[in-house]
């Protein structure tokens, strides 16, 4: 199995308190050498602050290469482009370019009047910029709104048409569902990298909920593993060894980089790293 290289995506902070652990995430977690991290951007364009203020805080203080997640949700084009150019002047200028989610309680995206009507649109704008990378989302058990498996696959597609360099996927429970996705792109005359996103399970029903909101399908085995795991008191323990065991598989077929959901706790990505053999990066004159 070869060493992996990770990055990590943590999400912006609703209180002095959520600030603290960010912060001790990022400092548990970037002695890993992450070769990116992210923050994302609350569903409705809700954290549109937030994120700008934690995307900047971390940039400027951890030294990480720091990715902003921007949406086309509640924003016109020029408010989105000004956000992105702003990003840029700040030395952040890689984007993860998303349609986004609609706020709670709404009944699906509806684009906003002058704004993006889609991914691939906020895609082509942010290449026109001619600064940026781009990466993007993908849905290896199939976004909820595609009309198939096929046709998610050519939207795919038509995003790293439109410029994107990098799909960072969605989460899922087992190795061969993204072996069948990445076939699918590789079929699709897909060429750019498309890297897993791996959800170390910090909290079983919140996962799940999470899991049957955004379609990845739950196999019945994961489902009676952590029921046995919770009536145990031993889940943190499933959680590591069933995220470790998927990393692993997923090694073994050829992939080299992951993207962890680290829900800004560190503890159980730190021990799946670990397991994988990345480990925080000691400089040769700290070992002499
Ligand atoms: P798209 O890829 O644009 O659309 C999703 C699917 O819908 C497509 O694959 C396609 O099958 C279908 N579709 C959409 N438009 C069309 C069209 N015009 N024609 C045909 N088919 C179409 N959400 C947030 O709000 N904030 C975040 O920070 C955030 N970060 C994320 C990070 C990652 C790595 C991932 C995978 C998701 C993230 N999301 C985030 C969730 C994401 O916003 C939702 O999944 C959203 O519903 C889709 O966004 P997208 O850009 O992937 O959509």
């Amino acid at each position: 199995m070869n060493r992996p290289e990770i990055s990590l995506e943590f999400f912006p902070p609703k209180s002095l308190e959520a600030s603290f652990r960010l912060w001790d995430t990022v400092q548990t977690l970037a002695p890993l050498g992450p070769r990116f991290v992210s923050v994302t951007y609350g569903a409705g364009g809700t954290t549109r602050e937030l994120t700008r203020d934690a995307v900047a805080t971390i940039h400027k203080h951890s030294g990480l290469r720091t990715a902003a997640h921007l949406t086309c949700v509640d924003a016109t084009r020029e408010e989105t482009l000004t956000i992105a150019r702003d990003f840029a002047k700040a030395g952040v200028t890689d984007i993860v370019a998303l349609r986004g989610d609609p706020p709670k309680g709404s009944n699906g995206f509806v684009p906003t009047e002058g704004g993006f009507q889609n991914s691939c649109e906020l895609i082509e704008a942010l290449k026109d910029e001619g600064n940026f990378t781009i990466r993007v989302g993908a849905y290896p058990d199939k976004h909820p709104e595609a009309a198939s498996a096929t046709a998610d696959v050519e939207y795919l597609k038509r995003k790293f048409d439109a410029g994107a360099d990098e799909a960072l996927t969605q989460f899922f429970f087992e190795a061969e569902t993204f072996f069948r996705f990445r076939d699918a792109c590789e079929k699709a005359g897909i060429d750019k990298p498309i890297v897993p996103g791996i959800l170390p399970i910090e909290n079983w029903k919140g996962a799940r909920r999470f899991a049957e909101a955004c379609g990845t399908k739950i196999p019945a085995w994961v489902i009676d593993a952590f029921e046995a795991a919770e009536r145990d008191g031993r889940q943190d323990l499933l959680a590591t060894t069933i995220c470790t065991e998927l990393c692993s598989d997923l090694l073994d077929g050829g992939v080299e980089q992951l993207h962890f959901y680290t829900l800004n706790r560190p503890e159980l990505t730190r021990d799946v790293c670990y397991a994988l053999g990345v480990t925080p990066q000691t400089g040769l004159e700290n070992v002499a």
